[in-house]
């Protein structure tokens, strides 16, 4: 069973890369942004709550998040192995997951980051707010904020994987057809 965790900074292109690689390799997407998005269109409890924070750019509750991924993988039962994307977000997260994969005879495979230079980050959020309805790519300030919020809080996850060694680089700046080849020759060496 694959368990990949692939990880970035906002725009890095993990959503991009994500839809090619359950393609390839049938696994179940699971992205924690994807899955408050759509609490936010159904108009749940859970969606305000998250709302509050992602307009801002600021980190929804580790609570509250590893709840819902902790839903979302029981109710994946049949499923063949998990990408990540877009947590674990804190290192709490990660331990979370790790404990959550565990108790159901998993493990993660290995973590994937994708690196992007940061003026490439904002560039590529901006041109995203154009027609993604998404709030916090509208906004010079909250693009800002989740930058430093990924510095601040989410590049120590990436010790925490690196520390178990499994932690890989990718260049995430080429074409999205390379840095998926790129990807993939990683995790076929799991
Ligand atoms: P991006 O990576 O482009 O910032 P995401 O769709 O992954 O976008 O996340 C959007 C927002 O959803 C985040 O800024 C944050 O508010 C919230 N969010 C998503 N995943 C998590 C998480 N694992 N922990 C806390 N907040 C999260």
């Amino acid at each position: 069973m694959l368990n990949i965790v692939l990880f970035g900074p906002p725009g890095a292109g993990k959503g991009t890369q994500s839809e090619k690689l359950i393609q390839k390799y049938g696994l179940t997407h699971l992205s924690t942004g994807d899955l408050f998005r759509k609490h936010l269109g159904e108009g749940t409890e859970l969606g305000k709550l998250a709302r509050t924070y992602m307009d801002q750019g600021h980190l929804v509750p580790d609570e509250v998040v590893i709840g819902m991924v902790e839903d979302k993988i029981a109710n994946s039962k049949d499923s063949k192995g998990f990408i990540f994307d877009g947590f674990p977000r804190t290192t709490a997260q990660a331990e979370a997951l790790g404990a959550m994969l565990s108790k159901n005879g998993m493990r993660i495979s290995g973590m994937i980051a994708l690196e992007v230079p940061h003026d490439v980050l904002r560039e590529r959020i901006k041109e995203r707010g154009k027609t993604s309805n998404r709030v916090d790519d509208q906004d010079e300030e909250k693009i800002n904020t989740r930058i430093k919020v990924y510095l601040d809080e989410t590049l120590p996850v990436a010790k925490y994987y690196e520390n178990q060694g499994k932690f890989k680089n990718v260049n995430g700046v080429g074409e999205i057809e390379e840095i998926f080849n790129e990807i993939s020759s990683v995790i076929d060496s799991y």
